[in-house]
């Protein structure tokens, strides 16, 4: 299966992405964790991702497009992939289209983890990572609303929406369950 994870900063996105791989058994392709790991190996990405990371804001679509189509070339993601933090904005979302649509494929769902702003933000500042301070969370769930959200309409013809509040396994038994019933 090829999925697109969408959900505001902290709604447990990362979590099920890895619980989803793993069931699954398809690569987790998180662009958050690829830039990080850019960030620690000090490449020429990470140094252009870095301002925009510690302030909260998107990496420009050409570093991060640009990524992803790398990754999306590696052979294991053959047999599906689960992308989480990628597309962030409408213009994302038509690059995947057209990477995918190169090699005859498309996306089987996007699934929305829907979950309300001021619970995440109170799970963000215990999760300690280093863009996790108040003003960054702000500007994430600001953007957010204005450049990602947008893909909830963009993709609503293969949208499922999931309710993100509860324990760790009842929300994926959820995702399956919603990605079952929509497949028949
Ligand atoms: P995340 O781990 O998904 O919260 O991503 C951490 C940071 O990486 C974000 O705040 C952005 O600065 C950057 N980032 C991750 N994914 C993307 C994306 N698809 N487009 C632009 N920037 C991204």
């Amino acid at each position: 299966m090829r999925l697109v994870l969408v959900g505001p900063p902290g709604a447990g996105k990362g979590t099920q992405a890895e619980q989803m791989a793993k069931r699954l058994d398809v690569p987790h392709i998180s662009t958050g964790d690829l830039f990080r790991a850019n960030l620690r190996d000090e490449t020429e990405l990470g140094r252009e991702a870095k301002r925009y990371m510690d302030a909260g804001d998107l990496v420009p679509d050409e570093v991060t497009v640009g990524m992803v189509r790398d990754r999306l070339g590696d052979a294991d993601t053959g047999g599906g992939f689960i992308l989480d933090g990628f597309p962030r904005n409408v213009a994302q979302a038509g690059s995947l289209s057209e990477i995918l649509s190169d090699k005859g494929l498309e996306l089987d769902a996007v699934v929305q983890f829907d979950v309300d702003d001021e619970v995440v933000v109170q799970r963000l500042l215990g999760r300690g990572r280093s863009d996790d301070n108040e003003d960054t969370i702000r500007n994430r769930q600001r953007v957010y609303r204005e450049e990602t959200a947008p893909l909830l309409d963009h993709y609503r013809d293969r949208l499922v929406t999931i309710d993100a509040v509860g324990e760790i396994d009842e929300i994926t038994d959820r995702v399956f369950s919603a990605l079952h019933n929509r497949n028949g």
